[in-house]
């Protein structure tokens, strides 16, 4: 029998891998991954599986399962703490001890599946933070140059769901990620409305940082956003669609009670879940297969015995209502391996 990627994604899809070699060591991983180059082998990097969509096919080539460990602390009470963790590292297990030791400006991003080394890939953001805040540097293995680079966090382009990383796709394999973390109990200011709610803070407030990990964590389980291999709402991809940027011309065109998010930029950022709801796909929408959460109608999640073609028709048939209602076109989140969204007709 031979590996399915369905046992490596929290999907639960995806078809057969050529090889899977799990690398826990770094010298496992990057010796892995320069043979495979070597020989002209395709290698699909899978860590924790959270951000992945591989098509019923599987993967013919090698798939590397990062699964490298590593903590390295240097801490003092002026310049805060350094802290260096391998790329298989389990984020939520940094974000808990950070919040035990006090380090500060992850808090919100509790619960989030998946690896420290995969962060600043899609530059992870939710309630109001992005791992780009805190990030100083990410080595890396490249792959095109062959040799090792360090990206400081100015060089990573990091944007919303964004960073050099992901734009350049399988170039850069990340082998550890340093944070530059403030010291201290309150965590950083509340930037997030349902967050500061619930916290019972003005938004900018700030609040003990092992409160705001309580009520983020509360907050996201409403939501199926944390992962429960018995509750079938959390088997997804977290959220399928990113927020879309509009420019003004455009957002002016949606209803008056569509949320809008001023950008710095002058883009004007929307709710893709907002959209979704407002289009006609409400929570559950799908069928025994496949389905929209019943928790959050931005996760699409498999009921159970969904194929990733019955995935990619829910997706397609989404973002063509939605395109057809408001006439934005919405974009995938999670990264899609040898297959892609239906063409809208
Ligand atoms: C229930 C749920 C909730 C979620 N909530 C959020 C959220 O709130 N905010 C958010 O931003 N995301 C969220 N996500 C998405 C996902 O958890 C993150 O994107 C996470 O960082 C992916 O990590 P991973 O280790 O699972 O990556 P994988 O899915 O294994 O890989 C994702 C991509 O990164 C590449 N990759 C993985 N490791 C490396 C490496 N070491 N070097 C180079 N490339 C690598 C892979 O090849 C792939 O292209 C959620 C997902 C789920 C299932």
């Amino acid at each position: 029998m031979p590996d399915r990627l369905a046992d490596l994604t929290t999907l639960r899809l995806g078809g057969p891998a050529r090889e899977l070699v799990h690398a826990t060591s770094e010298q496992r991983l990057l010796d892995t991954v320069g043979e495979a180059d070597s020989a002209g082998t395709p290698v699909l990097l899978v860590a924790g599986g959270s951000n992945l969509v591989v098509s019923d096919e599987g993967f013919d080539g090698t798939v590397v399962h990062v699964a490298t460990t590593g903590v390295r602390v240097e801490q003092d009470t002026c310049g805060g703490a350094v802290v260096t963790v391998a790329a298989g590292e389990t984020w939520d297990d940094l974000v808990a001890r950070a919040v035990d030791e006090g380090w500060l400006g992850i808090e919100a991003l509790s619960g989030i599946p998946g690896s420290v080394g995969a962060t600043p890939i899609q530059n992870v953001g939710a309630y109001g933070q992005e791992v780009s805040e805190t990030i100083a540097s990410v080595r890396c293995w490249d792959r095109v140059l062959r040799g090792q680079r360090t990206f400081f966090a100015a060089d990573c382009r990091f944007g919303y769901r964004t960073s050099r990383f992901k734009q350049d796709p399988g170039r850069h394999v990340v082998l550890d990620v340093t944070f530059q973390f403030r010291l201290g109990d309150q965590g950083a200011p509340v930037q997030y409305a349902e967050l500061a709610r619930r916290l019972g803070v003005e938004l900018g407030d700030r609040a003990p940082a092992a409160d705001v990990r309580s009520a983020v964590l509360a907050l996201r389980a409403g939501k199926g956003m944390v992962l429960d291999p018995a509750d079938h709402d959390t088997w997804s991809a977290g959220s399928f669609f990113t927020n879309p940027m509009l420019d003004r011309d455009t957002a002016a065109t949606l209803p008056a009670d569509a949320p809008r998010w001023e950008q710095p930029d002058g883009t004007v950022k929307t709710s893709a879940a907002w959209l979704i709801e407002h289009a006609g796909f409400g929570k559950g929408y799908g069928n025994d297969r496949v389905a929209l959460s019943g928790k959050h109608t931005l996760a699409l999640t498999n009921r159970g015995s969904a194929t990733t073609a019955d995935l990619l028709a829910l997706a397609g048939e989404v973002q063509t209502g939605v395109l057809e209602a408001y006439g934005v076109r919405l974009v995938n989140e999670p990264v899609l391996v040898g297959c892609s969204l239906p063409v809208p007709a």
